[in-house]
């Protein structure tokens, strides 16, 4: 394998997978990479086009004319973004992140083509390069060789709590109840879907998010990482 070293990691809805992996890249100077945003550009593309999310080929047809660009947000992006995201130019970093869009990503995500298209666009980014990869099919389907890979939780409600206070924060009037529906509803389909469901594999590190701050986790991370690259 090439020296670059390549963190995995997968989780369901609000584990904390992009506050965590954005950190985590930052502090070793690696690139972050949310693989969930491009599943998220494929729904938007349904929706804006109004392509219904069943129908595969159309959404594939729409990716392949798409060109997705995905970067560190820049100074005058600083607006709370954890990456920026563009679809032929257009900044599309906000709009990806309704629940509208999550609710589609996980429906065009359960195609096995529209699946192989983006797998094969995240392995091209982590070519190379150190990664910090985040989604749901990281560890065992987009890098299988990583050097480290984690599958980071929480429980239900907690989850569901961050959620609820990230939707209000942005100004989405909506109900815990409804959140929490939502979340174990997406969970339930990422998990039970036939091509590359959210799973835990054996050699996963196994997170539990629940009773600890940002900084802890990203601390025994960062902590772990530089003992397997030998820097301590
Ligand atoms: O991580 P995020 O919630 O942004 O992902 C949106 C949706 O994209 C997930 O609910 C899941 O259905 C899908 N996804 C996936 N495989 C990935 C990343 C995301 O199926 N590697």
């Amino acid at each position: 394998m090439a020296d670059s070293f390549h963190i995995a990691i997968d989780g369901p809805v609000a584990a904390g997978k992009g506050t965590i992996s954005r950190l985590v890249a930052d502090r070793l100077g690696y690139l972050y990479v949310d693989t969930g945003a491009m599943y998220r550009v494929v729904a938007l593309l349904g929706l804006r086009n109004e392509v219904p999310l069943e129908n595969e080929a159309k959404l594939v047809e729409l990716l392949q004319k798409t060109e997705i660009d995905m970067r560190n947000p820049n100074e005058g992006e600083k607006d709370g973004r954890l990456t920026t995201v563009l679809i032929n130019g257009e900044d599309v970093s906000w709009a990806i992140r309704t629940e509208q869009v999550s609710k589609g990503a996980s429906i065009v995500a359960a195609h096995p083509e529209v699946r192989r298209v983006l797998v094969e666009k995240q392995q091209i980014i982590a070519r190379q390069k150190d990664v910090v990869m985040e989604g749901r099919d990281i560890t065992y389907r987009v890098l299988p060789d990583a050097q480290m890979k984690i599958y980071l939780t929480a429980g239900d409600t907690v989850r569901a709590k961050r959620r609820h206070v990230q939707l209000l924060t942005k100004g989405t009037d909506i109900s815990f109840e409804e959140v929490y529906t939502q979340l174990l509803q997406r969970d339930q389909q990422d998990m039970s879907r036939s091509t590359d469901p959210l799973k835990i594999v054996p050699d996963a590190w196994l997170i539990d998010t629940s009773d600890l701050s940002i900084e802890q986790v990203v601390e025994v991370i960062v902590g772990k990482v530089r003992v397997v690259r030998g820097q301590v």
